[in-house]
């Protein structure tokens, strides 16, 4: 992936930050990232005027075989294509379109500029939220007192105290999907991704303070209800498979005796029944589930961390060329 890179570099003139290639190719702005382990290249190209997505569709889709393009995205100001096969996707082609697509857009009148005021002049690169945007040291400094700003904003409001209410809330309607559609391999992930969503969901509605404490309260909330998801079902499993008249059992007394199953091997009493528990079969249970919700809720989870961080406000800025980025030649 690094290798790609190094060669949009060396070759044809991209600067590099972090893990994204940038640079203006024939006029027009580009970042370029390599993903799914080499196999594609997401390129974003920058403009200044409003994209008439209608004629950019129109030559994306007349170009989509020759360049191997992929899924896109239209705003706008901005256009990010994926372009790549099956195999390692080569630094080549990804200028050959590069180079391609802005002759299409200089031809179509748009130009690159400052990404929020669009003007040509004073630009430099900043870093925000993940991308590499030109702009020009007027808006940049106007900007990052915006982002100080909130991020005052953000270290002076909310509680922690609130947030773990919200999220609570959020995990307990979280209990729902798994108790309506069981708890085992991906159907536990779905429900694993739905409860970090509420509970994140609730966090934010109850005005849970931003910060880095968000992290071990989400985290938390996941464990102890994904915890009690699992119990949830097994409470459900176990009331089914009670021989003849259910009539002498009380689900929430069965519930709370469950609750405790996995810690004591002690029989649960409920009604006439008498139920002893699998402690290692209900550890495994649990543990799965944990593993599971874990893999559904990976991407929310790291944008929870994202957010506590701050990263999401980041506005940083990492190099000035005096207006001007790497500009190669249109073709080879
Ligand atoms: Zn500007």
């Amino acid at each position: 992936m690094e290798n790609q890179l190094n060669l949009l570099s060396e070759n044809y003139g991209f600067k590099i930050e972090g893990k994204t290639a940038y640079g203006r190719i024939g006029g027009i702005f580009y970042n370029v990232i390599i993903v799914n382990f080499g196999t594609f290249a997401v390129i974003t190209a920058f403009v200044s005027g409003d994209i008439d997505s209608a004629a950019v569709k129109e030559y994306l889709k007349k170009n989509k075989r020759r360049f191997k393009l992929g899924q896109w995205e239209i705003g706008e100001k901005s256009v990010s294509v994926q372009l790549g096969s099956a195999t390692f996707v080569k630094a080549d082609k990804i200028h050959e379109f590069v180079a391609d697509f802005s002759g299409f857009l200089t031809g179509a009148g748009y130009r690159s500029g400052c990404a929020m005021c669009a003007k040509d002049e004073n630009l430099g690169y900043t870093l925000q939220n993940g991308q590499i945007l030109e702009i020009c040291n007027s808006c940049h400094i106007a900007f990052e007192s915006r982002m100080d700003e909130e991020k005052q904003t953000r270290a002076e409001t909310g509680s922690y105290a609130k947030g773990v209410a919200g999220a609570v809330i959020g995990g307990i309607l979280g209990i729902i999907p798994w108790a309506l559609f069981g708890a085992l391999g991906y159907i536990a992930a779905a429900s694993g991704f739905l409860m970090a969503f509420l509970s994140l969901k609730g966090y934010r509605l109850f005005k849970g303070k931003i910060g880095k404490g968000m992290v071990p309260i989400i985290i938390a909330v996941l464990i102890v209800f994904t915890y009690a998801a699992i119990i949830v079902n097994q409470t459900i499993a176990d009331y089914g498979a009670y021989p003849g008249d259910k009539s002498g059992v009380s689900i929430p007394a069965l519930f709370v005796s469950e609750l405790a199953a996995p810690f004591s091997s002690r029989d649960i009493i409920v009604g006439d029944y008498l139920l002893t528990p699998d402690t290692r079969a209900a550890w495994g249970q649990i543990a799965m589930g944990w593993f599971f919700a874990g893999l559904g809720s990976f991407f929310f989870l790291r944008d929870v961390f994202r957010i506590s961080s701050g990263k999401d406000l980041e506005f940083k800025r990492i190099g000035k060329d005096g207006g001007r980025g790497p500009d190669a030649p249109l073709s080879q």
